[in-house]
């Protein structure tokens, strides 16, 4: 589960328990709880905030390493030492160098 997702979760959940606390006048943490006006604002509000984290939360790209001999590109937590698994100790060059230096490969796939 992502941050971004986890964030909307918790923004629905207060969302819907703001209504509880509109409609009821309690919200349910589990069991019932009597809330006040200001709480259940509360609970809106929050949730209203999770929800704006949630929009803006910029998921972290991610990072691919590129083997200059044979060519396969790895993420970066596959490798061990920024190391080729196929090729013994060539190292993976990050992918934006890799095309930096070899332009004319970036338009082959
Ligand atoms: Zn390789």
């Amino acid at each position: 589960m992502t941050k971004r997702n986890i964030f909307f979760l918790i923004a629905i959940i207060n969302i819907i328990e703001g209504f509880l606390g509109l409609i009821f006048g309690k919200v349910f943490i589990r069991h019932w709880h009597n809330v006040t006006l200001i709480e259940t604002l509360f609970w809106f509000l929050s949730g209203i905030v999770f929800l704006y984290l949630a929009y803006n939360l910029k998921e972290k790209p991610q990072k691919h390493s590129k083997c200059p001999i044979c060519k396969e590109t790895f993420n970066h937590h596959e490798l061990e030492n920024g190391k080729c698994p196929y090729c013994k100790d060539v190292d993976t060059v990050d992918i934006e160098e890799y095309y930096k230096e070899y332009p004319k490969e970036r338009d082959d796939k």
